[in-house]
């Protein structure tokens, strides 16, 4: 019944291989984060059983239940908006937090990092179009801000995410990507303290192939596995 999401993720999978090597690079480099917000359990068995083991969410409490209901080496990734008061059913379940954008998260972070004596992944989110409806720290803030990520010692910055502008054209959005992965060699070249630069999380259903010619080493596809989301 939900065979048309293992051929989805074949599609998805052969497109990101043609677009590495368009641009050069290795497929290695690159996770496919299958977005599977608002979806139901079945449809991410599906996904698991047709090989795919990184899920993206933008929901803690959703995030939280699907991880219960499905098997334990699932890599979830928490791609959406985080409030501080989720933080503690977060941490220590998702592998990776694409979306840090503000010193009183990291300090949540931190403090709950500590109680549970781990050390926590994430990227720090940028808004690189600067739209208004956006989360994200302005292109201009983000080396500052590493800068002060490197005293909360339970954080691991290991890139930089963003959401590009939703537009038909693709194209329109390379010189976006082309920004974040030159914000992320000019930060790496900083060499700041414990902060990373290796991961670019950048490109969605409508613009994942450019994404990865500009540099991406984790897409976040969820409509073209899943197919269209439907908010009720
Ligand atoms: C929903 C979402 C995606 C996936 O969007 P699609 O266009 O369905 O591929 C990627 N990243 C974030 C942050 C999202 O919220």
């Amino acid at each position: 019944m939900e065979d048309y999401i293992a051929e989805n993720l074949n599609t998805v999978h052969a497109r990101i291989a043609a677009a590495a090597k368009r641009s050069g690079r290795d497929v290695g480099e690159i996770t496919l984060i299958a977005v599977s917000k608002t979806k139901p359990v079945p449809m991410l068995q599906a996904a698991y059983e047709a090989g795919e083991r990184f899920f993206g969410e933008n929901r803690v409490q959703e995030l939280c239940a699907k991880k219960e209901a499905l098997p334990g080496d699932i890599a979830w990734h928490m791609i959406g908006h985080l409030q501080t008061n989720k933080v503690r059913q977060v941490i220590g379940r998702a592998a990776l937090i694409h979306s840090l954008d503000n010193e009183k998260l990291a300090a949540a972070i931190q403090h709950e990092a500590e109680k549970q004596d781990i050390y926590c992944k994430v990227l720090l989110e940028v808004n690189i179009a600067g739209e208004e409806s956006k989360y994200g720290l302005a292109p201009g803030a983000v080396e500052q801000f590493a800068r002060e990520m490197t005293r909360f010692d339970r954080i691991r910055v290991c890139g930089l995410m963003t959401v590009a502008p939703f537009t038909e054209n693709p194209e329109q959005n390379r010189k976006y990507f082309r920004q974040i992965k030159q914000l992320a060699v000019d930060i790496r070249a900083k060499n700041i303290d414990n902060i990373g630069m290796g991961i670019l999380s950048m490109g969605m259903t409508g613009d994942y192939e450019v994404a990865i010619e500009e540099g991406a080493t984790m897409v976040r596809v969820g409509t073209g596995i899943f197919g269209e989301r439907v908010y009720h």
